[in-house]
């Protein structure tokens, strides 16, 4: 069931949240085209919890930004903004969604728009101020809380989320904390497959310009290219998708037993 938040006014830096009382958390992290997102995603379903896309979360405030004219270069008018955006968070991981809800309590789907090009490009900007993060990291915990206590019918306790700083900021206390990688040429090729069907030269200049750009502006903001103490790296270089959920699956499984 999504979950509508609305950013509350933190302090940046707001200590981490009690680890969950019930449930598994997953934590993972990873550049672009690592593949996190399909394989969180996959392991979710698989163990039955939910699953959190948080990068989708600042791509509906960059949408919801972008919508509103605000100048994205002006991080006092980016952080004024994000107070205002109410988000719906579905975490259902067989229907991942988002939704920006107006004033009116009307609901846009975005899940789809904010995948595009647009968006795409302006993200990074937003995802680097740090009012943006500090209200998206408690909106993230607590969706991470609520999927622990309150899961949606059918769903186990417990929830997979991915993004750029889940293993060290947002779930540090996390179960399984895991960092995404795989040699850059493999995720150029996966993200060209992905975004254009094909993986031969011209697709990945495309996606090349986007993705290594947008990593290199990410790294100014979270630290997701080496793993913090007590994350575990899974390169999946040599591995396909059914194995990479398989590699993430058994170390959650060595990490939480009976539970998983
Ligand atoms: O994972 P995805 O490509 O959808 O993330 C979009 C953008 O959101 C990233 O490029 C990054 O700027 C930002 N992001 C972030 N922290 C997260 C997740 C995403 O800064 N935990």
């Amino acid at each position: 069931m999504p979950t509508s938040s609305r950013g509350p006014a933190a302090p940046t830096g707001a200590p981490p949240a009690a680890p969950p009382r019930a449930g598994v958390v997953v934590a993972v992290d990873g550049p672009s085209g690592s593949g996190k997102s399909s394989v969180s995603r996959a392991a979710a379903r698989a163990l039955g919890v939910a699953f959190l896309d948080t990068g989708a979360m600042y791509r509906a405030v960059t949408w919801s930004a972008l919508r509103a004219g605000v100048d994205l270069h002006d991080p006092v008018a980016v952080a004024a903004h994000v107070r205002t955006v109410a988000l719906s968070v579905g975490t259902d991981p067989q229907a991942p969604a988002v939704a920006v809800v107006g004033p009116d309590g009307r609901e846009t789907n975005v899940t789809t728009e904010v995948r595009g090009a647009e968006v795409t490009a302006a993200v990074s900007a937003v995802a680097a101020v740090p009012a943006v993060r500090s209200d998206l990291v408690l909106r993230q915990r607590a969706l991470i809380e609520a999927a622990c206590a309150a899961p949606a019918p059918g769903a186990r306790p417990g929830v997979v989320a991915e993004g750029r700083d889940i293993t060290t900021v947002v779930a540090p206390q996390a179960d399984v904390r895991v960092l995404l990688t795989a040699d850059e040429s493999v995720r150029l090729a996966r993200r060209a497959q992905q975004d254009l069907g094909a993986a031969d030269e011209a697709a990945l200049e495309a996606v090349r310009r986007s993705v290594s750009e947008r990593d290199r502006v990410d790294a100014r903001t979270t630290a997701f290219t080496t793993a913090a103490d007590g994350v575990v790296t899974l390169d999946s270089t040599h591995l396909d998708f059914d194995g990479t959920v398989a590699a993430l699956l058994e170390l959650v499984r060595s990490a939480v037993g009976e539970r998983a």
